[in-house]
């Protein structure tokens, strides 16, 4: 155990290194994946922090071990934030990710079998939502609401026909590529009609949701999932919102339901987390997040894309690639070699297969962690546009990538991480 205390790069070299190269890509190049973030210094060190070390199978106050007494008031602390953030009856904080905050939830109120209606993976939805390779599309009856293929926002005329139809016991709302408001209002009405659950994700617009930028489904739903490291900026990781009536059935189906021990370092980085997003500045930062999405989608749309829906009202768009006779996959690699980071993405009645696709999705809470304003923002979607516009002229994207390498200078990342490495 000589080694024990000595930092990584000491131990083991090989490691520090590719975590010193992947702090320096993060810092070096333009981050668009829409549901990507960068935590704070503060997040990171609780999520380094020796409490990774407790076992804590239970809940505060009732575990299976001892030596539970200071990870039990982190967890509270965690909790009480959590319901403090988003103003709801009840939280589970243990999910590892959203993925499992939605199995448990799915648990909690659902029978194997039950009917669900959600929007599909190719029209927004994420694959927990009922894709037919996830758990969720094996265990379930999935029937899946879509778009109006015209204004290509979720069809609510349609969804009620399809709801009196099929009477689900849950409707599930949420999206991972949805760049308009969530009317939870008119599905809380669809599902009040036909008798269902209504059970919301948040995911990708939780950080919205908190201070107010995004209507809140809590107050309307039995239940609401998100992850913690999308627009709400904490560490990676799962959380549950529920009504007071669900959450014995919610914290039984997280643990011994899906999970064992939960990761007590994480749920302190969410406190953190959460802590932050308390704060006033956390409204400033997702005000930016909004302004900069406008700027970026303004500048794509002069520079010749289309975007579905038209635009968006969120952290996120959707670029149709089309126009430019592009696939999705061909821009997401033509952009990586400019240092810009992005996803393709499948975009409403998309005519190529998943793993090509015709969109690209982009999203602002990365750049803007890094203080980019609207005028960087016209500057990044003109860097965009050139390389879509010459998708295989490696001059353009070196000279591209250079130009990104100087804007991302102006805006530091773990700076003191990468020199204390150096
Ligand atoms: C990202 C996302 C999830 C799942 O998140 P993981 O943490 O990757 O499991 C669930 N639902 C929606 C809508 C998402 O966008």
């Amino acid at each position: 155990m000589d080694s024990f205390e000595k930092p990584l790069a000491a131990v083991d070299p090989e490691v520090a290194k590719l975590i010193r190269e992947e702090t320096a890509r993060q810092a070096d190049g333009l981050e668009l994946i829409a549901s990507e973030n960068f935590v704070s210094e503060a997040v990171l060190e609780a999520a380094g922090s020796p409490l990774t070390n407790k076992y804590a199978e239970g809940l505060p106050g009732k575990r299976y071990y001892g030596g539970c007494e200071v990870v039990d008031k982190v967890e509270q602390l965690a909790i009480d934030r959590a319901k403090a953030l988003f103003g709801a009856e009840h939280a589970n904080v243990q999910p590892h990710a959203g993925s499992q905050a939605n199995m448990a939830t799915y648990f909690a109120l659902l029978r194997p079998g039950d009917r669900i209606m959600s929007l599909s993976l190719a029209q927004g939805g994420h694959l927990t939502h009922g894709s037919p390779v996830n758990f969720s599309g094996k265990l379930f009856e999935i029937h899946h609401y879509g778009l109006d293929p015209k204004t290509e926002t979720i069809d609510f005329a349609a969804t009620r026909k399809l709801a009196r139809e099929v009477r689900p016991r849950a409707i599930l709302c949420g999206a991972s590529a949805y760049p308009r408001t969530l009317d939870f209002v008119r599905l809380r009405e669809i599902a009040e009609e036909v008798g269902a659950l209504m059970i919301c994700d948040i995911a990708h617009i939780a950080g919205m949701v908190a201070v107010g930028l995004h209507p809140s489904p809590v107050p309307l739903s039995d239940a609401v999932t998100t992850t913690t490291h999308k627009t709400l900026r904490g560490p990676r990781s799962g959380l549950i919102l529920c009504k007071q009536q669900h959450a014995k059935a919610v914290d039984s189906n997280v643990f011994p339901g899906i999970q064992g021990g939960p990761l007590e370092h994480i749920i302190a980085a969410k406190a953190v987390a959460f802590g932050e997003a308390l704060r006033p500045e956390f409204k400033a930062y997702q005000q930016r997040i909004l302004e900069n999405a406008q700027a970026l989608a303004q500048g794509l749309i002069e520079g010749g894309l289309r975007l579905v829906a038209g635009g968006t009202d969120t952290h996120l768009m959707l670029c149709d690639l089309r126009p430019k006779k592009l696939t999705g996959k061909l821009a997401e690699t033509a952009l990586g070699k400019a240092g810009i980071t992005t996803n393709k993405n499948m975009i409403p009645g998309d005519p190529e297969k998943p793993f090509v696709t015709s969109g690209l999705r982009l999203g602002t809470p990365a750049l803007t962690t890094r203080g980019m304003r609207p005028s960087d923002m016209r500057t990044v979607a003109k860097l965009i546009v050139r390389v879509l516009d010459a998708p295989e002229d490696a001059a353009v994207h070196q000279r591209v990538r250079g130009e990104v390498r100087e804007l991302c200078q102006k805006f530091p990342l773990y700076a003191k991480r990468l020199a204390q490495s150096a």
